[in-house]
């Protein structure tokens, strides 16, 4: 692996080669080689484990199944008496949680139930809807393989087997399936705890009257809500004036109570001169033109022991470099082993797109089933406006639709691709 000074260093040499166009995958790239996630770990009540990422193995304490049991409302038998019984007799019932625990003989069988154990002498289960229960006895009919329609012991778990493994997030259905090895409390990483705050003298916090020309700092609210989803801990530190002395304050608290700090604003080339300065005293950092629109400045790199992400001022251009490269970062930080972007989607574009080329671009989009019910694939538009300050844009969206750095304009019909903001959570 590499080390962060090294990985450093050869961002340095990228970015001297090629000053104002670092491409998105580069970037993505360089930054995960910087990362090295977080070890400790703490036991939490199975509930509270939602969201939260495993510090370790969970093992099944017994197989699961823990019998052989029935998948099927129906009739449970021995298979070898197929060749010479034409009507069964029921001996007995075997209800879920409440078994038959006699014999079962010779031409005999039991009513079952799923999930209801298998009385150990029968082997198949017939299904209820298959069988006919007369006054000669129960008719099950010749068209049964042997163990068919009997789940086995273990066959979903044996004992001792890793349920899920460390590194995993604990989803709905992860809390399900703990809960069903009898399990209350499991180990998980503890939370990442991630400082944010904004610079600009333009900013007011909300609740304070607005003076000319100054607007509300909104970042701090959207950073809040993404860092809180991609759950992480929080820690808002306010905003700050553009003074070397303000900004130096701010880096020092934040790399003090942090693993990660996040700034909106401040990187852009007028403003970064003091910045640089300051962070050149604190740490590692490089300050990278993307090639991507909105988000193009990005700074990244270590203040102290922090890893840090100056993100773009721009609302629209926060939210877009925080999902392009802070998420996936933060879940490797956090120990995820499982992440990954969700899929790309392919679909036909509904409106024209004015696009340079040179830049990946992040549009806005409204993703939709389209025609025959969808039987076209899907489609895309924009949403309005699509100024890297104009928030409505996002809030509209429910997808980016990404369109490569080589590409110009591109018109109506074409096949695009898009990212989806949400997705189902298992
Ligand atoms: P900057 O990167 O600092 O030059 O900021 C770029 C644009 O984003 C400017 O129009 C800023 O006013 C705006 N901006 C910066 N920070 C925030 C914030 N926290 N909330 C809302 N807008 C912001
Ligand atoms: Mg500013």
């Amino acid at each position: 692996m590499t080390s962060p000074a090294s990985a450093l260093q050869a961002i340095s040499c990228a970015d001297d080669y090629d000053p104002n166009s670092m491409p998105v995958d580069r970037a993505r790239e360089f930054i995960g080689r910087v990362l090295s996630p977080i070890t400790d770990t703490e036991r939490v009540a199975l509930r509270s484990a939602l969201g939260r990422v495993l510090g370790r193995d969970v093992l099944a304490p017994f197989d699961v199944p823990g019998h052989d049991n029935s998948a099927m409302d129906g009739w449970a038998f021995r298979h070898v008496d197929l060749a010479t019984t034409k009507a069964f007799r029921r001996v007995g019932t075997s209800y879920a949680g409440k078994p038959y625990l006699g014999p079962v003989g010779a031409g005999e069988c039991v009513r079952i139930f799923t999930g209801a154990v298998m009385p150990p002498d029968c082997d198949t289960v017939a299904p209820q809807e298959k069988v006919r229960e007369t006054d000669a006895g129960v008719e099950i009919g010749p068209d049964y393989k042997p163990g068919q329609n009997r789940r086995f012991a273990g066959e979903d778990l044996k004992a001792g087997a890793v349920a899920l493994p460390r590194g995993r997030l604990i989803t709905p259905s992860a809390l399900g399936l703990i809960a069903s090895l009898g399990i209350a409390e499991v180990e998980v990483y503890r939370k990442l705890r991630v400082a944010f705050f904004s610079t600009g003298d333009e900013l007011r916090t909300i609740g304070t009257p607005l003076g000319p020309g100054e607007i509300y700092d909104s970042n701090r609210y959207t950073l809040w809500g993404l860092i809180t989803r991609a759950g992480c801990e929080p820690i808002d530190l306010g905003n700050f004036v553009d003074t070397p002395e303000a900004i130096r304050e701010a880096f020092e608290r934040a790399a003090a109570c942090a693993d990660v700090i996040i700034t909106s604003g401040g990187v852009s080339v007028g403003e970064a001169d003091f910045i640089k300065q300051i962070l050149d005293e604190l740490g590692e950092v490089l300050f990278w033109k993307i090639a991507m629109k909105p988000g193009r400045p990005l700074a990244y790199g270590k203040v102290g022991k922090a890893h840090f992400f100056g993100l773009p001022g721009n609302p629209v251009a926060v939210t877009v470099t925080f999902y392009q490269f802070v998420r996936a970062a933060l879940a490797t930080l956090q120990g995820r082993t499982d992440f990954a972007l969700p899929p790309t989607l392919k679909a036909t574009l509904k409106s024209r797109v004015k696009k340079l080329p040179g830049r990946t671009e992040f549009q806005r989009g409204v993703l939709s089933a389209g025609p025959n019910g969808n039987e076209m694939g899907y489609e895309v538009r924009t949403t309005g406006d699509q100024g890297s300050g104009i928030l409505s844009s996002m809030t509209e969206a429910n997808c980016f639709i990404v369109l490569p750095a080589d590409t110009g304009n591109v018109e109506p019909g074409t096949i695009v691709d898009v990212q989806m903001f949400e997705g189902l959570i298992g």
